[in-house]
Protein backbone atom coordinates (compact mmCIF):
# COMPACT_ATOMS: atom_id res chain seq x y z
CA UNK A 1 0.00 0.00 0.00
CA UNK A 2 0.88 3.28 -0.18
CA UNK A 3 2.31 6.53 2.01
CA UNK A 4 -0.92 7.02 4.02
CA UNK A 5 -1.42 10.73 5.03
CA UNK A 6 -3.90 12.60 7.95
CA UNK A 7 -5.68 15.62 6.62
CA UNK A 8 -7.52 17.46 8.36
CA UNK A 9 -11.04 18.28 7.51
CA UNK A 10 -12.86 22.18 8.02
CA UNK A 11 -15.14 21.53 11.37
CA UNK A 12 -18.21 22.73 8.90
CA UNK A 13 -17.45 19.85 6.53
CA UNK A 14 -16.96 17.39 9.31
CA UNK A 15 -20.37 16.16 9.84
CA UNK A 16 -20.86 15.44 5.76
CA UNK A 17 -17.82 13.29 5.52
CA UNK A 18 -18.69 11.40 8.98
CA UNK A 19 -22.20 10.50 7.88
CA UNK A 20 -20.56 9.16 4.25
CA UNK A 21 -20.18 11.94 1.94
CA UNK A 22 -17.72 9.89 -0.45
CA UNK A 23 -15.87 12.40 -2.62
CA UNK A 24 -12.58 14.17 -1.16
CA UNK A 25 -12.53 17.86 -2.35
CA UNK A 26 -9.46 19.76 -0.98
CA UNK A 27 -11.08 22.64 -0.40
CA UNK A 28 -12.78 21.32 2.80
CA UNK A 29 -9.37 20.19 4.26
CA UNK A 30 -7.90 23.11 6.56
CA UNK A 31 -4.97 22.15 4.63
CA UNK A 32 -3.94 20.09 1.79
CA UNK A 33 -0.48 18.28 2.06
CA UNK A 34 1.62 19.85 -0.95
CA UNK A 35 3.60 16.25 -0.90
CA UNK A 36 0.45 14.25 -1.44
CA UNK A 37 1.29 12.12 -4.72
CA UNK A 38 -1.31 10.54 -6.84
CA UNK A 39 -2.55 7.29 -5.25
CA UNK A 40 -1.70 7.80 -1.75
CA UNK A 41 -3.97 7.12 1.35
CA UNK A 42 -5.60 9.69 3.02
CA UNK A 43 -6.95 9.51 6.53
CA UNK A 44 -9.35 12.16 7.62
CA UNK A 45 -9.24 13.36 10.81
CA UNK A 46 -11.47 15.90 12.56
CA UNK A 47 -9.97 18.62 14.50
CA UNK A 48 -9.59 16.71 17.51
CA UNK A 49 -7.64 14.39 15.48
CA UNK A 50 -10.13 11.36 15.76
CA UNK A 51 -10.22 9.53 12.44
CA UNK A 52 -13.43 9.92 10.01
CA UNK A 53 -12.41 7.96 7.12
CA UNK A 54 -10.16 6.35 4.17
CA UNK A 55 -9.57 7.31 1.07
CA UNK A 56 -7.12 7.39 -2.11
CA UNK A 57 -6.07 10.63 -3.59
CA UNK A 58 -6.55 10.92 -7.64
CA UNK A 59 -7.31 13.78 -9.41
CA UNK A 60 -10.63 13.27 -11.58
CA UNK A 61 -12.64 15.69 -13.73
CA UNK A 62 -14.45 16.55 -10.28
CA UNK A 63 -12.72 15.99 -6.79
CA UNK A 64 -9.47 15.07 -5.44
CA UNK A 65 -10.42 11.71 -4.99
CA UNK A 66 -12.85 8.76 -3.11
CA UNK A 67 -13.35 7.47 0.39
CA UNK A 68 -13.68 3.68 0.72
CA UNK A 69 -13.78 3.39 4.61
CA UNK A 70 -15.29 4.38 7.42
CA UNK A 71 -13.44 1.65 9.34
CA UNK A 72 -9.55 2.42 10.79
CA UNK A 73 -8.92 -0.70 10.21
CA UNK A 74 -9.95 -1.45 6.78
CA UNK A 75 -6.84 -1.65 4.39
CA UNK A 76 -7.01 -1.36 0.53
CA UNK A 77 -5.91 -4.65 -0.64
CA UNK A 78 -6.95 -7.81 -2.10
CA UNK A 79 -9.23 -9.14 0.06
CA UNK A 80 -11.06 -5.40 0.15
CA UNK A 81 -11.57 -5.57 -3.86
CA UNK A 82 -13.10 -8.94 -3.47
CA UNK A 83 -15.43 -8.39 -1.28
CA UNK A 84 -16.38 -5.53 -2.80
CA UNK A 85 -17.11 -7.25 -5.91
CA UNK A 86 -18.33 -10.13 -4.62
CA UNK A 87 -20.75 -7.82 -2.86
CA UNK A 88 -21.18 -5.55 -6.70
CA UNK A 89 -21.85 -8.98 -8.57
CA UNK A 90 -24.60 -10.16 -5.78
CA UNK A 91 -26.65 -6.98 -6.39
CA UNK A 92 -26.56 -7.96 -10.57
CA UNK A 93 -28.08 -11.83 -9.68
CA UNK A 94 -31.33 -10.24 -10.73
CA UNK A 95 -29.77 -9.67 -14.03
CA UNK A 96 -27.42 -12.33 -14.39
CA UNK A 97 -30.88 -14.68 -13.69
CA UNK A 98 -32.61 -13.00 -16.30
CA UNK A 99 -32.63 -14.54 -19.75
CA UNK A 100 -33.95 -11.70 -21.83
CA UNK A 101 -30.95 -9.82 -20.65
CA UNK A 102 -27.06 -10.15 -20.81
CA UNK A 103 -25.55 -6.61 -20.43
CA UNK A 104 -25.51 -4.40 -17.62
CA UNK A 105 -23.61 -2.67 -15.21
CA UNK A 106 -21.89 -4.62 -12.74
CA UNK A 107 -19.53 -2.28 -10.48
CA UNK A 108 -20.95 1.85 -10.12
CA UNK A 109 -17.55 2.86 -8.64
CA UNK A 110 -18.63 5.40 -5.98
CA UNK A 111 -22.25 3.95 -5.81
CA UNK A 112 -20.85 0.49 -5.10
CA UNK A 113 -18.29 1.62 -2.36
CA UNK A 114 -15.65 3.19 -4.55
CA UNK A 115 -15.50 5.54 -6.75
CA UNK A 116 -12.82 6.13 -10.02
CA UNK A 117 -13.62 3.40 -12.09
CA UNK A 118 -16.82 1.24 -13.64
CA UNK A 119 -17.02 -2.15 -14.71
CA UNK A 120 -20.18 -2.67 -17.64
CA UNK A 121 -20.71 -6.70 -18.60
CA UNK A 122 -21.20 -7.40 -21.99
CA UNK A 123 -22.24 -10.98 -22.29
CA UNK A 124 -19.19 -12.68 -20.61
CA UNK A 125 -16.95 -9.52 -21.36
CA UNK A 126 -16.08 -6.50 -19.07
CA UNK A 127 -15.55 -3.16 -20.13
CA UNK A 128 -13.69 -1.35 -17.17
CA UNK A 129 -13.15 2.58 -17.26
CA UNK A 130 -10.87 3.81 -15.20
CA UNK A 131 -10.81 7.61 -14.48
CA UNK A 132 -7.79 8.85 -12.82
CA UNK A 133 -3.96 7.35 -12.95
CA UNK A 134 -4.25 6.80 -9.24
CA UNK A 135 -7.09 4.07 -9.85
CA UNK A 136 -5.58 2.80 -12.38
CA UNK A 137 -2.53 1.65 -10.11
CA UNK A 138 -4.92 -1.18 -8.45
CA UNK A 139 -5.86 -2.37 -12.08
CA UNK A 140 -3.56 -5.94 -11.95
CA UNK A 141 -5.27 -6.27 -8.42
CA UNK A 142 -9.00 -5.70 -9.77
CA UNK A 143 -8.31 -7.49 -13.06
CA UNK A 144 -7.31 -10.27 -11.67
CA UNK A 145 -10.25 -10.68 -9.25
CA UNK A 146 -12.76 -10.33 -12.09
CA UNK A 147 -10.83 -12.78 -13.82
CA UNK A 148 -11.06 -15.13 -11.64
CA UNK A 149 -15.27 -15.03 -11.84
CA UNK A 150 -16.73 -18.17 -14.07
CA UNK A 151 -18.59 -15.45 -15.21
CA UNK A 152 -16.12 -13.24 -16.96
CA UNK A 153 -14.43 -14.45 -19.84
CA UNK A 154 -12.03 -11.19 -20.92
CA UNK A 155 -11.66 -7.92 -19.75
CA UNK A 156 -11.41 -4.59 -22.47
CA UNK A 157 -10.54 -1.20 -20.34
CA UNK A 158 -10.88 2.58 -21.58
CA UNK A 159 -8.63 5.43 -19.90
CA UNK A 160 -10.47 7.99 -19.09
CA UNK A 161 -7.77 9.93 -17.55
CA UNK A 162 -5.63 10.05 -21.09
CA UNK A 163 -6.55 13.18 -22.95
CA UNK A 164 -5.83 10.74 -26.39
CA UNK A 165 -8.09 7.74 -27.05
CA UNK A 166 -6.92 4.80 -25.25
CA UNK A 167 -8.54 1.82 -25.17
CA UNK A 168 -7.62 -2.11 -25.06
CA UNK A 169 -7.89 -5.38 -24.83
CA UNK A 170 -6.36 -6.20 -21.62
CA UNK A 171 -6.85 -9.82 -20.20
CA UNK A 172 -8.38 -13.07 -21.05
CA UNK A 173 -9.90 -14.13 -24.50
CA UNK A 174 -10.78 -11.84 -26.86
CA UNK A 175 -14.72 -11.29 -28.01
CA UNK A 176 -15.20 -11.18 -31.16
CA UNK A 177 -17.07 -7.88 -32.98
CA UNK A 178 -19.48 -7.39 -33.60
CA UNK A 179 -20.41 -8.82 -30.04
CA UNK A 180 -24.30 -9.42 -30.31
CA UNK A 181 -25.80 -8.75 -26.67
CA UNK A 182 -29.19 -9.19 -25.68
CA UNK A 183 -31.26 -6.12 -23.65
CA UNK A 184 -35.10 -7.62 -22.96
CA UNK A 185 -34.86 -10.28 -25.82
CA UNK A 186 -33.77 -7.72 -28.79
CA UNK A 187 -30.03 -7.79 -30.14
CA UNK A 188 -27.79 -5.04 -30.23
CA UNK A 189 -24.37 -5.07 -32.17
CA UNK A 190 -21.57 -4.18 -29.94
CA UNK A 191 -18.17 -2.91 -30.38
CA UNK A 192 -16.07 -2.88 -26.94
CA UNK A 193 -12.48 -2.38 -28.72
CA UNK A 194 -13.82 1.12 -30.95
CA UNK A 195 -13.48 4.40 -28.91
CA UNK A 196 -15.37 5.32 -25.85
CA UNK A 197 -18.70 4.12 -26.78
CA UNK A 198 -19.73 0.67 -27.49
CA UNK A 199 -22.98 1.10 -29.90
CA UNK A 200 -25.56 1.14 -27.10
CA UNK A 201 -25.82 2.81 -23.85
CA UNK A 202 -26.38 0.74 -21.20
CA UNK A 203 -28.21 3.32 -18.71
CA UNK A 204 -30.84 3.67 -21.05
CA UNK A 205 -32.07 -0.07 -20.61
CA UNK A 206 -35.69 0.92 -18.32
CA UNK A 207 -36.47 3.81 -20.60
CA UNK A 208 -35.93 1.11 -23.99
CA UNK A 209 -38.00 -1.20 -22.18
CA UNK A 210 -40.67 1.42 -21.40
CA UNK A 211 -40.89 2.22 -25.02
CA UNK A 212 -41.36 -0.71 -26.68
CA UNK A 213 -43.61 -1.97 -23.82
CA UNK A 214 -46.29 1.05 -24.00
CA UNK A 215 -45.14 3.89 -26.00
CA UNK A 216 -44.77 2.48 -29.77
CA UNK A 217 -47.94 0.64 -31.03
CA UNK A 218 -48.71 2.22 -34.61
CA UNK A 219 -46.74 4.98 -33.90
CA UNK A 220 -44.43 7.33 -36.21
CA UNK A 221 -41.69 7.84 -34.10
CA UNK A 222 -38.49 10.38 -34.57
CA UNK A 223 -35.49 9.49 -33.13
CA UNK A 224 -33.02 12.49 -32.70
CA UNK A 225 -29.38 11.99 -31.88
CA UNK A 226 -29.91 8.74 -32.39
CA UNK A 227 -26.17 7.32 -32.86
CA UNK A 228 -26.83 3.66 -33.34
CA UNK A 229 -30.54 3.62 -33.18
CA UNK A 230 -31.18 1.74 -30.17
CA UNK A 231 -34.35 4.14 -29.51
CA UNK A 232 -35.71 3.31 -33.10
CA UNK A 233 -35.17 -0.46 -32.45
CA UNK A 234 -36.72 -0.42 -29.32
CA UNK A 235 -39.48 1.06 -30.89
CA UNK A 236 -40.07 -0.91 -33.57
CA UNK A 237 -40.10 -3.94 -31.16
CA UNK A 238 -43.10 -2.52 -29.76
CA UNK A 239 -44.92 -2.27 -32.55
CA UNK A 240 -43.29 1.52 -34.18
CA UNK A 241 -45.23 1.86 -37.95
CA UNK A 242 -42.29 3.75 -39.13
CA UNK A 243 -38.78 4.80 -37.41
CA UNK A 244 -36.30 7.96 -38.28
CA UNK A 245 -33.42 8.33 -36.95
CA UNK A 246 -31.47 11.56 -36.96
CA UNK A 247 -27.60 11.90 -36.09
CA UNK A 248 -24.94 14.02 -37.60
CA UNK A 249 -22.55 11.36 -37.07
CA UNK A 250 -21.54 9.68 -40.80
CA UNK A 251 -20.77 6.11 -38.63
CA UNK A 252 -25.02 6.36 -37.48
CA UNK A 253 -25.96 5.36 -41.29
CA UNK A 254 -23.48 2.12 -41.21
CA UNK A 255 -24.33 1.33 -36.98
CA UNK A 256 -28.41 2.02 -37.25
CA UNK A 257 -28.65 -0.21 -39.98
CA UNK A 258 -26.41 -3.35 -38.42
CA UNK A 259 -29.13 -2.32 -35.13
CA UNK A 260 -31.91 -3.44 -37.35
CA UNK A 261 -30.36 -5.93 -39.53
CA UNK A 262 -28.94 -7.60 -36.41
CA UNK A 263 -32.92 -8.18 -35.05
CA UNK A 264 -34.37 -9.81 -38.78
CA UNK A 265 -35.27 -5.87 -39.12
CA UNK A 266 -35.38 -4.20 -42.48
CA UNK A 267 -33.42 -1.02 -42.83
CA UNK A 268 -34.86 -0.22 -46.37
CA UNK A 269 -38.07 0.61 -44.40
CA UNK A 270 -36.70 3.08 -42.12
CA UNK A 271 -35.61 6.52 -42.75
CA UNK A 272 -31.65 6.81 -41.44
CA UNK A 273 -31.03 10.50 -41.84
CA UNK A 274 -27.08 11.17 -41.80
CA UNK A 275 -27.72 15.25 -40.48
CA UNK A 276 -27.38 18.15 -38.00
CA UNK A 277 -30.74 17.70 -35.95
CA UNK A 278 -31.26 21.61 -36.22
CA UNK A 279 -31.25 21.46 -39.77
CA UNK A 280 -33.76 18.47 -39.76
CA UNK A 281 -35.91 19.92 -36.99
CA UNK A 282 -36.25 23.05 -39.96
CA UNK A 283 -36.74 20.76 -42.57
CA UNK A 284 -39.34 18.57 -40.83
CA UNK A 285 -41.30 21.92 -39.50
CA UNK A 286 -41.26 23.30 -43.55
CA UNK A 287 -42.25 20.29 -44.77
CA UNK A 288 -45.10 20.12 -42.49
CA UNK A 289 -44.16 16.28 -41.07
CA UNK A 290 -45.18 16.06 -37.47
CA UNK A 291 -44.19 12.34 -35.33
CA UNK A 292 -46.29 10.89 -32.52
CA UNK A 293 -43.62 9.94 -30.59
CA UNK A 294 -40.30 12.19 -30.54
CA UNK A 295 -36.88 10.95 -28.67
CA UNK A 296 -34.46 13.84 -27.45
CA UNK A 297 -31.45 12.46 -26.16
CA UNK A 298 -28.66 15.21 -26.74
CA UNK A 299 -24.96 15.14 -25.56
CA UNK A 300 -24.26 17.67 -22.93
CA UNK A 301 -22.14 19.82 -25.19
CA UNK A 302 -22.11 19.14 -29.37
CA UNK A 303 -20.50 21.12 -31.59
CA UNK A 304 -20.50 20.84 -35.12
CA UNK A 305 -19.85 23.38 -37.76
CA UNK A 306 -22.76 25.61 -37.57
CA UNK A 307 -24.45 24.73 -33.85
CA UNK A 308 -22.91 24.69 -30.67
CA UNK A 309 -25.57 22.76 -28.35
CA UNK A 310 -25.56 23.27 -24.51
CA UNK A 311 -27.64 21.14 -22.84
CA UNK A 312 -27.72 23.82 -19.88
CA UNK A 313 -28.68 26.92 -21.66
CA UNK A 314 -30.22 25.44 -25.09
CA UNK A 315 -32.30 22.77 -23.98
CA UNK A 316 -35.75 24.65 -24.21
CA UNK A 317 -34.73 26.24 -27.53
CA UNK A 318 -34.21 22.77 -28.60
CA UNK A 319 -37.54 21.27 -27.22
CA UNK A 320 -39.34 24.12 -28.64
CA UNK A 321 -38.62 22.96 -32.39
CA UNK A 322 -39.65 19.71 -31.32
CA UNK A 323 -43.15 20.59 -29.82
CA UNK A 324 -43.84 21.96 -33.56
CA UNK A 325 -43.40 19.02 -34.94
CA UNK A 326 -44.98 16.56 -32.83
CA UNK A 327 -48.57 15.33 -33.48
CA UNK A 328 -51.57 15.95 -31.98
CA UNK A 329 -51.39 14.10 -28.03
CA UNK A 330 -48.22 12.95 -29.32
CA UNK A 331 -45.76 12.01 -26.60
CA UNK A 332 -41.58 13.67 -26.48
CA UNK A 333 -38.95 11.48 -24.56
CA UNK A 334 -36.91 14.28 -23.15
CA UNK A 335 -33.32 13.15 -22.15
CA UNK A 336 -30.29 14.14 -20.64
CA UNK A 337 -26.94 13.04 -18.95
CA UNK A 338 -25.97 16.32 -18.12
CA UNK A 339 -24.15 16.12 -14.64
CA UNK A 340 -24.10 19.87 -13.97
CA UNK A 341 -27.93 19.81 -13.34
CA UNK A 342 -30.75 17.99 -11.42
CA UNK A 343 -34.16 16.22 -11.71
CA UNK A 344 -35.84 19.62 -10.88
CA UNK A 345 -33.90 21.81 -12.98
CA UNK A 346 -34.69 19.78 -15.51
CA UNK A 347 -38.72 19.69 -15.59
CA UNK A 348 -37.87 23.66 -15.01
CA UNK A 349 -36.63 23.76 -18.23
CA UNK A 350 -38.59 21.87 -20.31
CA UNK A 351 -41.30 24.13 -18.55
CA UNK A 352 -39.79 27.04 -19.96
CA UNK A 353 -39.96 25.15 -23.69
CA UNK A 354 -43.76 25.27 -23.41
CA UNK A 355 -43.87 28.68 -22.37
CA UNK A 356 -44.20 30.06 -25.64
CA UNK A 357 -46.00 27.18 -26.88
CA UNK A 358 -50.04 27.04 -27.01
CA UNK A 359 -49.57 23.46 -26.28
CA UNK A 360 -49.60 21.91 -22.98
CA UNK A 361 -48.34 18.76 -21.12
CA UNK A 362 -48.56 15.93 -18.52
CA UNK A 363 -45.16 14.38 -17.27
CA UNK A 364 -46.34 10.63 -17.62
CA UNK A 365 -42.92 9.41 -16.62
CA UNK A 366 -39.75 9.70 -14.86
CA UNK A 367 -36.69 7.74 -15.75
CA UNK A 368 -33.17 7.74 -14.03
CA UNK A 369 -30.31 5.66 -13.46
CA UNK A 370 -31.80 2.09 -13.47
CA UNK A 371 -30.71 -0.39 -10.25
CA UNK A 372 -27.46 -1.64 -11.83
CA UNK A 373 -26.44 2.16 -11.93
CA UNK A 374 -26.47 1.80 -8.26
CA UNK A 375 -25.95 5.56 -6.71
CA UNK A 376 -24.51 6.61 -3.53
CA UNK A 377 -27.40 7.61 -1.19
CA UNK A 378 -24.82 10.33 0.01
CA UNK A 379 -23.55 10.95 -3.49
CA UNK A 380 -27.29 11.69 -5.20
CA UNK A 381 -25.82 13.75 -8.13
CA UNK A 382 -24.17 10.88 -9.06
CA UNK A 383 -27.56 10.12 -10.34
CA UNK A 384 -26.88 12.15 -13.84
CA UNK A 385 -29.37 10.48 -15.65
CA UNK A 386 -32.47 12.30 -16.18
CA UNK A 387 -35.44 11.20 -18.86
CA UNK A 388 -39.36 12.67 -18.40
CA UNK A 389 -41.82 10.97 -20.72
CA UNK A 390 -44.13 13.83 -21.68
CA UNK A 391 -47.39 14.07 -23.60
CA UNK A 392 -49.12 16.81 -25.08
CA UNK A 393 -52.74 17.35 -23.87
CA UNK A 394 -53.31 19.00 -27.72
N1 LIG B 1 -29.61 8.51 -27.97
C1 LIG B 1 -28.46 7.68 -28.28
C2 LIG B 1 -27.17 8.22 -27.75
C3 LIG B 1 -26.81 9.59 -28.20
S1 LIG B 1 -25.12 9.89 -28.12
C4 LIG B 1 -28.69 6.26 -27.76
O1 LIG B 1 -29.52 6.07 -26.88
O2 LIG B 1 -28.00 5.36 -28.22
C5 LIG B 1 -25.07 11.47 -28.81
C6 LIG B 1 -25.17 11.48 -30.32
O3 LIG B 1 -25.48 12.81 -30.71
C7 LIG B 1 -23.87 11.11 -31.03
O4 LIG B 1 -24.11 10.00 -31.85
C8 LIG B 1 -23.55 12.36 -31.87
O5 LIG B 1 -23.06 12.04 -33.16
C9 LIG B 1 -24.90 13.01 -31.97
N2 LIG B 1 -24.91 14.47 -32.22
C10 LIG B 1 -24.24 15.44 -31.58
N3 LIG B 1 -24.60 16.64 -32.04
C11 LIG B 1 -25.52 16.44 -33.01
C12 LIG B 1 -26.28 17.29 -33.87
N4 LIG B 1 -26.15 18.61 -33.82
N5 LIG B 1 -27.14 16.72 -34.71
C13 LIG B 1 -27.29 15.39 -34.78
N6 LIG B 1 -26.60 14.53 -33.99
C14 LIG B 1 -25.74 15.05 -33.12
Amino acid sequence: MNNSIKVKVFPKFTKGYKEGYPLILKERMEKWPKEIQEGDIVDLIDTNGHFIARGYHGKQNKGDGWLFTWDKKVELDETFFTNLITAAMEKRQFLFADESTNAFRIFNGEGDGFGGFTADYYDGFLVIQWYSVSVYSFQKMILEIFLSLPEIKGIYEKRRFQEDKQDDFVAGKEATFPLIIKENGINYATYLDDGWMTGIFLDQRDVRRRISEDYAVSKNVLNTFSYTGAFSVAALFGGASKTTSVDVAGRSLSKTKEQLEVNGLDPSEQAIIVEDVFHYFKYAARKQLTFDLVVVDPPSFARTKKVTFRAAKDYPAMLREIIDITAPNGTIIASTNYAGFGMKAFKKLIAEAFQTSDRTYKIVETHSLPADFTVNKNFPEGNYLKVLFLTLDI
